[in-house]
């Protein structure tokens, strides 16, 4: 619950009041909406079935590694394959169980109260990818999903993590532009491939990346090939180094 400077006159009333929103409004789980003790979280059981990142993590993606870290860079398998345009990536959790759920109503239900609560975890999380005057950026989302969704997601939680941290934030830094490319003579798969890809500086919001490290943030990563375009746009409009902060990895099963 935001206090902001009401709280600073009125402390002796602010208690009060927020006991009775409670009564009115109780804390729910995020995850069943069970009563919880405080707002944004989530209860024991969705707690321990929610898959939160810990432990050793490839530094590219942020996805779980076995054994202690030895103080070298270590990287998974997908990393070293393909070379990421980015220098370090974290992701809150894996894409699967409770947090696959949660992402999902996240994007497509009317859940947007979750950005907040997973803002957080991506700041736990991101907490050794922060750099001093760091421009946070979403990954732009795709116009004609734009046009059927009210919100973009990744926006929605780049807002948020730039709340948590204090970095600024540019929600349009990146752009996919409506104009459609040149299509002729292009397969099906070819022309999906090249209105994914079809991503852009803003013209004028581009010279806010010059010389800054960019945070990309985004809501789930797979294979990476969206964050690799954005990473790629960013360093040619003169970004310094790019760092990635996504809320789930997906991850092959062992
Ligand atoms: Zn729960
Ligand atoms: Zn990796």
């Amino acid at each position: 619950m935001e206090t902001g400077s009401f709280i600073r006159g009125n402390y002796r009333i602010w208690p009060r009041i927020q006991t009775a929103v409670q009564l009115i409004y109780p804390p729910r789980c995020l995850g069943c909406g069970a009563l919880t003790e405080s707002d944004f979280a989530l209860c024991g059981p969705c707690w321990s079935d929610t898959p939160f990142i810990g432990g050793t993590v490839c530094e590219s993606c942020g996805v779980p590694l076995p054994g202690d870290p030895d103080g070298h860079r270590i990287e998974c398998d997908d990393c070293m394959k393909v070379s990421r345009p980015w220098r370090d990536g974290r992701s809150a959790l894996l894409y699967k169980g409770r947090a696959r759920a949660l992402i999902l109503a996240l994007k497509h239900g009317d859940r947007s109260e979750l950005a907040r609560p997973a803002a957080r975890w991506m700041v736990q999380a991101g907490r050794d990818l922060f750099r001093d005057n760091m421009l946070l950026a979403p990954v732009p989302l795709h116009w004609t999903r734009l046009l059927k969704r009210r919100y973009n997601q990744s926006a929605l939680l780049a807002h948020h993590v730039g709340r948590e941290t204090g970095f600024q934030v540019c929600p349009d830094l990146l752009v996919r532009p409506v104009r459609t490319p040149i299509l002729d003579g292009k397969t099906a798969a070819e022309r999906a491939r090249t209105l994914e890809d079809v991503i852009v500086a803003h013209p004028k919001r581009r010279h806010r990346m010059q010389g800054r490290d960019v945070l990309l943030v985004d809501d789930v990563m797979t294979s990476g090939a969206t964050l690799s375009a954005c990473a790629s746009v960013c360093l040619a409009s003169g970004a310094n180094h790019i760092f990635v902060l996504t809320l789930a990895r997906v991850a092959k099963d062992a």
